[in-house]
C-alpha cells in the first residue's frame, strides 16, 4: 500500500471513525424512537417489534465495531510508521545541516574527514565508507579516509580517473562482483561499492564510495543512495575550498616558476632553524647561487629559453638535496638553500656537486650554463644569523671575481671559539 503522510492518515482516521458514530448514532436513534413509542402504542405485538429493534440496534453496533475496529487499527498503525519515517527523515536532514556547518569551520582534510566518518557512523551505520580526493596535479586520486570498509585490503591509495566510470560518466556507479557487470578496473575485492562522483563549482573534487556485505547489496545501496548522495554533495564543496586554501597557501609560498619557496618563506625558515641552531648547538649552513652571465642568455636565446633553465636548474638543485633542505629563489636568477644540520665542509662539497649538476645542463641546450656558489655556515663562519646570508654573499661575489662557475667557501672563525655545541 502506498504511505500516506501523516496528515494525510489522520484525514482517513477522522473520516472513518465520523462514518463509524453516525452509522451507530442511528442505530441507537432507532432504539431510542421504540422506547418512546413504547406507551403509546403498547400491544403485546410492539413489546415484540420493540425486542427486535432493540436487539437489531444492539447487533448493528457490533457490528459496526467489529468491522471498523481492525481498520481503525490498521490506520492507526500506518499513522504511527508515517510519523516514524517523518522523525527519520527529520533527524537525518538536522545531521547534513549539522555536517554541513561542521565542514563549513574545517580547516583541512583531517578535519573533513572527521567530520564525514561521524556522519557514515550515525546516518549509514552498517556501510562502509572511503573518500578519494585529486592531488594538486589533478592526475589522479588519493585515499584520504576510509570507515568500517568491509574489505580493507581492497582499498587503492590512489587511483586514475581514467579507470573509474563513476569519474569518467560523471554518475553514480554500483561496482558489484557478478559476470557480465561493468566494473571499474581499480575494484577489488567481492563487496559491492557505489561509487559518487562529488562535484563542485563545475568540478568533479573527488569520489564517496560507500559497501555492504550485505547479501542483498545492491538493494540496500539502492536503498541508502539518496542520503549517500546528499553527504556526498555537502563533502565536495568542503573538499572543493579545502583545495582552494591549500592552492592559496602553496602559492603564498612558492615561486610559480620554479615552484621553489619564496623568499618570504625562506626568511621564515632561515630564523626558525637560527633558533633552533642557538638552543641545541647544531650546526647550521646556506649556500647562495647565482646564475652565471644570465643577462646574455637571456639576450642570445630570448626570455623563454631563460625561464626554461631557471626551472631545470631548480630541479636540480632539489634533486641534490636532502628532504630536510629548503630550496628558495631568493631572487632574479639567484637561489639559497638552507641546509639544516649540515656543516660547513659537507656544504661545500654539496655546492661542489649542484656546481657540476649544473653545468652538464649545458650539453641539452648547447650553450654555456654554469652558476657560481658562496657557502657559509654557523658556528664556522659567524654566530649570528644576520650576519650568515652577507657572509655567504660575500663568497659569492668572490666566485664571481675569481673566474665564475666555482665554489668559495667563508673563511672559518677562530678554531678556538669553534664549536658552538662544546661551549
Ligand atoms: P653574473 O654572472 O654577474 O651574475 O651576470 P648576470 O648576467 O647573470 O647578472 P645580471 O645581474 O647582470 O643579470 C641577471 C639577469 O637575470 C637579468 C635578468 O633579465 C635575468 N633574470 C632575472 N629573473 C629572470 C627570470 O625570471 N627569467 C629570465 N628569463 N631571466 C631572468
Ligand atoms: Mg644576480
Ligand atoms: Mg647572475
Amino acid at each position: 500500500m502506498k504511505p500516506h503522510s501523516p496528515d494525510q492518515g489522520y484525514d482517513l482516521l477522522e473520516r472513518s471513525i465520523r462514518r463509524r458514530v453516525i452509522a451507530a448514532s442511528a442505530a441507537v436513534l432507532v432504539t431510542v424512537v421504540a422506547h418512546l413509542a413504547h406507551p403509546l402504542v403498547r400491544t403485546p405485538d410492539m413489546r415484540v417489534v420493540e425486542g427486535v429493534l432493540e436487539l437489531g440496534g444492539v447487533i448493528v453496533t457490533l457490528l459496526l465495531l467489529l468491522l471498523g475496529g481492525p481498520q481503525i487499527v490498521r490506520t492507526l498503525r500506518e499513522r504511527r510508521e508515517d510519523a516514524d519515517r517523518a522523525h527519520a527523515e527529520r533527524k537525518q536532514i538536522n545531521h547534513l545541516f549539522r555536517m554541513t556547518e561542521m565542514l563549513q569551520s574545517a580547516d583541512g582534510y583531517a578535519d573533513a574527514n572527521a567530520v564525514l566518518g561521524a556522519t557514515i557512523e550515525s546516518l549509514l551505520a552498517g556501510f562502509g565508507g572511503a573518500l578519494y580526493v585529486f592531488n594538486n596535479s589533478r592526475d589522479r586520486l588519493e585515499l584520504s579516509g576510509s570507515w568500517h570498509w568491509p574489505e580493507p585490503d581492497t582499498l587503492r591509495p590512489m587511483l586514475p580517473p581514467s579507470q573509474c566510470w563513476a569519474l569518467k560518466r560523471g554518475k553514480p556507479h554500483v561496482n558489484v562482483d557478478a559476470p557480465g557487470a561493468l566494473r571499474c578496473d581499480h575494484h577489488l575485492g567481492t563487496a559491492t561499492v557505489l561509487e559518487l562522483p562529488m562535484t563542485a563549482h563545475g568540478e568533479i573534487q573527488g569520489m564517496l564510495k560507500i559497501a555492504t556485505p550485505h547479501p542483498d547489496a545492491a538493494a540496500e545501496l539502492g536503498r541508502v543512495q539518496p542520503l549517500a548522495t546528499a553527504i556526498a554533495d555537502a563533502m565536495s564543496l568542503a573538499v572543493s575550498n579545502i583545495a582552494l586554501r591549500e592552492k592559496l597557501r602553496t602559492q603564498a609560498l612558492r615561486d610559480p616558476l620554479t615552484g621553489l619557496y619564496n623568499r618570504r618563506y625562506m626568511e621564515d625558515a632561515l630564523s626558525r632553524y637560527a633558533s633552533l641552531t642557538e638552543r641545541s648547538g647544531v650546526p647550521l649552513s646556506v649556500i647562495m647561487i647565482d646564475l652565471d652571465h644570465f643577462k646574455k642568455l637571456n639576450d642570445a636565446f630570448g626570455h623563454a629559453l631563460g625561464d626554461a633553465v631557471l626551472r631545470e636548474t631548480a630541479a636540480t638543485i632539489l634533486s641534490g638535496l636532502r628532504a630536510s633542505d629548503v630550496a628558495c629563489r631568493y631572487g632574479g636568477e639567484e637561489l639559497l638553500v638552507i641546509l639544516p644540520e649540515c656543516r660547513l665542509s659537507e656544504a661545500a662539497a654539496k655546492a661542489e656537486i649542484l656546481r657540476e649538476r649544473i653545468e652538464a645542463l649545458s650539453a641539452t641546450h648547447d650553450t654555456r650554463i654554469t652558476a657560481s656558489f658562496g657557502v657559509a655556515a654557523i658556528p664556522e663562519s659567524t654566530r649570528s644569523v644576520t650576519e650568515l646570508l652577507s657572509i655567504a654573499d660575500g663568497a659569492l661575489y668572490q666566485a664571481k671575481e675569481g673566474g665564475r662557475n666555482r665554489v668559495v667557501t667563508a673563511p672559518s672563525r677562530e678554531p678556538s671559539v669553534l664549536p658552538l655545541a662544546a661551549e
